[in-house]
């Protein structure tokens, strides 16, 4: 318990000077990373409820620190873009993404796309549909099987952004909009831009069961999406009366904990991939 007084401040600003040090080295170390070897690719399938089906599947980053272990992009993902290191990790995220899954594409698995998150820094580099189009030669993936996740907010400059969409899809790389409804919607956004997908942010998912309003709101969307010729994929579905909804709501593909977990990429082979044919 915090005593007030001077001691009590005292004990408060030590706390801070900890706090920072420690995101000072982790920022050092998160300089090194990459270099070492330290971070990794976790793959999380995307379901065709119909059939269950695996139809895409999503790159996700970890990164296993040597002291700290297994550390979550939520907690370096925003030091990486304070930083600038960012670029380099996603390159380093796209260019794995891409191999594993031309890879699995030699192996005999589904022929199914892979999803990139990119951040904001990212999408506005110059040259960004060349950079990629230079790793899809690399790794040697057709453009087709490369989705980009971005976020509304990315797209607040329609003119810029209507630049680099149009190029990355006049390659045949998709786009996917990811936490749709969250950020600073507009519909025009999805009129303007050749975007293949809507993800609806699980923020929308997690209490329809009970929210009629979040039910309506998840309901237009996916009716939406169809109107516009769009896939349309909910996220973050972790019970069957979530899927049950969706269902009924007739949105067709879906991602979360209730069908699988982020996986290892031997655990994906383990657990979708037909027997015999990798
Ligand atoms: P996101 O792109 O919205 O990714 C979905 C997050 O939700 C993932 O967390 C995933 O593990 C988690 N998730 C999936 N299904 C469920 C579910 O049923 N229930 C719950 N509670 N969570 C679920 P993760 O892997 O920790 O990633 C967090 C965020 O970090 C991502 O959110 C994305 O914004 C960012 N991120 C991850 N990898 C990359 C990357 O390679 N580059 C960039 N720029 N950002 C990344
Ligand atoms: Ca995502
Ligand atoms: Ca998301
Ligand atoms: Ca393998």
């Amino acid at each position: 318990v915090k005593k007030k007084g001077k001691n009590g401040y005292q004990y408060f600003s030590n706390e801070l000077v900890k706090k920072l040090q420690e995101k000072i080295e982790l920022e050092g170390d998160l300089r090194k990373a990459i270099a070492k070897n330290e971070l990794l690719l976790h793959y999380q399938p995307q379901i065709r409820t119909s059939d269950n089906s695996m139809v895409g599947i999503e790159a996700l980053v970890r990164w296993n620190h040597p002291t700290k272990g297994i550390i979550s992009p939520g907690v370096f993902i925003p030091i990486a873009e304070e930083t600038g290191l960012i670029n380099d990790i996603g390159t380093w995220v796209l260019r794995e993404a891409c191999a594993q899954m031309r890879q699995w594409h030699d192996e005999g698995g589904p022929l199914i796309p892979i999803s990139v998150n990119l951040s904001s820094q990212q999408f506005h580099q110059p040259h960004l549909a060349e950079y990629i189009m230079s790793i899809l030669q690399e790794t040697g993936l057709e453009p087709q099987y490369l989705e980009l996740e971005i976020t509304e907010s990315m797209m607040m400059d329609a003119t810029v952004s209507t630049g680099i969409l149009n190029k990355l899809n006049e390659h045949g790389i998709r786009i996917s909009l990811d936490d749709f409804g969250t950020g600073y919607s507009s519909l025009s956004y999805l009129k303007m831009f050749p975007i293949h997908k809507v993800k609806i942010d699980r923020s929308f998912i997690r209490d329809i069961t009970q929210n009629n309003n979040d039910k309506a709101i998840v309901a237009t969307i996916i009716a939406m999406a169809q109107h516009l010729n769009m896939e349309v994929i909910a996220e973050g579905i972790e019970t069957k009366d979530q899927l049950d909804i969706l269902t009924d709501k007739d949105c067709g593909k879906i991602q979360g904990y209730y069908f699988s977990k982020p996986l290892s990429a031997d655990d994906v082979e383990e657990a979708f991939f037909v027997p015999g044919r990798a």
